[in-house]
């Protein structure tokens, strides 16, 4: 069985274009991508959110990744709006307390 609508690969290809786009190359020092989708979607552990955001941070090649994922998620016409669409490394602490 196939699923024609494959979402995560969709959500990747958007990400890895976004890179290939500015000619971006990730280095070895570069967080995997599946973490780097968790960030997008708000779906990593405190620790792992700690530690990629910092690469993140530093990184254009991984801040390019996240935030062409947050767009991606944030453009999904028949999902629910990720928890972070608005993802900034630099804001990353968001006063909200809820
Ligand atoms: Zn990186």
């Amino acid at each position: 069985m196939t699923r024609s609508q494959d979402p995560e690969a969709d959500l990747l290809r958007a990400m890895i274009a976004a890179c290939a786009s500015k000619s971006l190359t990730r280095s070895k020092s570069c967080v995997d991508t599946e973490y780097l989708v968790g960030l997008a979607e708000g779906t990593l552990t405190p620790q792992e959110r700690a530690c990629v955001t910092e690469h993140v941070a530093d990184c254009l090649y991984c801040s390019t990744m996240v935030a062409a994922a947050v767009r991606e998620l944030s453009d999904t016409p028949n999902g629910d709006a990720p928890p972070n669409a608005q993802f900034d490394p630099s804001r990353e602490r968001r006063r909200d307390g809820a």
